[in-house]
């Protein structure tokens, strides 16, 4: 009889996971299929289970395979398969990194080096390929052309789960983005993204890394990563008090660059305005459809604000992301920012939890992790 794997599969009718046994893929010669320790829940997960952007008329979607922070060890190789992407050993039970998306390798974008631009690095939707696979099961199918790396043996799954997603992305931005020596940097949104690019950014060299959010303990955690600087909009509840905060703690220039991770429109016609004349702002958080900004395009040009937008990362910034993590780890507590586990059996309550605008929100949760 075939191996088989729960795996958890969202359903937009009930609003609800449920747990289904399916079978584990065998791979192909060139293909790796990983046992799945340990998956973070991030906030584009919340965006999508919660239907943001959706209403009525949406069409149901699913039942839907997700979930892609993960970590895991190496279950079963192609029998092709020798190394990793850095061309070291790789055997069956190595704990391993890697993207969670697939660069075709051989497209308009990735024959020009742009691998997280590649319109083909979609995973299979659970319709077309039933299988246990998706970071919310137990197992996670790495087909080819894939990308994988060895986990730092000092690194934890709870270190390592956030890491091609959350920092991953923030380190892209940045990079593309370019943070100059001394640059007033603002982080809108305190989340894992946020206090990531907190700690990336004062690593970058930034002078002021103001970070905004709700919650105090958020900041308090953002402080301990960089911050110089916070607002939190519990307390500074308007958004021209808050632009006026960020052009006081700047000698009245405004900042450099402006980094969105929290995903609403409003916050993104704020954050437009945090820029000094010529300045940077990056959109990370907007993931969720119909996510439309009124803003006037004049004030745009006349400010010369460029604007850049970012989904996904080119693999190369994996193993940097885990160097990182490991130079780092005396400095910033970026290593353990998971706060709560969950088993595959509790993904309800653990979604349940985490999200920040859910009823049974518990905001303690500063990343919550599934251990399948
Ligand atoms: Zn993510
Ligand atoms: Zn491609």
């Amino acid at each position: 009889m075939s191996e088989k794997g729960l795996s958890g599969l969202w359903y937009d009718k009930t609003k609800k996971w449920e747990l289904v046994e399916l079978p584990v893929y065998q791979p192909d010669d060139d293909e790796i299929v990983v046992r799945v320790t340990a998956t973070g829940i991030c906030g584009s997960d919340l965006h999508i289970t919660r239907g943001d952007g959706r209403d009525e008329n949406s069409p149901e979607r699913g039942p839907l395979a997700m979930g892609h922070e993960m970590t895991g060890i190496v279950h079963s190789l192609g029998k092709k398969v020798k190394t990793d992407s850095l061309k070291k050993s790789l055997k069956e039970g190595d704990r391993v990194i890697f993207p969670f998306f697939f660069p075709c390798i051989s497209c308009y974008n990735c024959i020009r080096g742009e691998f997280g631009a590649c319109k083909y690095r979609s995973r299979i939707p659970y319709a077309d390929f039933k299988y246990c696979n998706s970071g919310y099961s137990q197992y996670f199918v790495l087909r080819k052309p894939h990308i994988i790396f060895h986990s730092p043996k000092n690194l934890q799954d709870d270190a390592l789960v956030s890491l091609n997603c959350a920092l991953a992305q923030v380190v892209e931005a940045f990079n593309v983005g370019k943070i100059n020596f001394g640059d007033n940097i603002v982080i809108q949104g305190a989340g894992a993204l946020g206090i990531y690019a907190t700690a990336v950014a004062r690593s970058m060299g930034a002078n002021e890394v103001i970070v905004i959010d709700g919650h105090e303990s958020r900041l308090e955690l953002a402080k301990k990563c960089g911050a110089s600087k916070t607002i939190n909009i519990s307390d500074i509840n308007s958004a021209q008090d808050r632009i006026d905060c960020v052009f006081d703690f700047t000698d009245g220039i405004g900042a450099d660059i402006a980094l969105e991770v929290v995903g609403f429109p409003a916050v993104v016609e704020e954050g437009l305005k945090m820029v000094r004349m010529r300045g940077k702002y990056l959109e990370i958080g907007s993931i969720a459809e119909n996510s439309f900004i009124n803003i006037d395009t004049n004030y745009l040009v006349s400010q010369q604000i460029r604007m850049t937008n970012f989904q996904h990362y080119d693999p190369w910034i994996i193993p940097k992301c885990a160097d990182f993590l490991e130079r780092t780890s005396d400095r910033f507590p970026l290593t353990s920012l998971v706060s709560h586990r969950f088993k595959l059996e509790d993904i309800n309550e653990a979604f349940e939890k985490s999200d920040w605008l859910g009823e049974n929100a518990d905001k303690t949760i500063t990343r919550a992790m599934i251990e399948p």
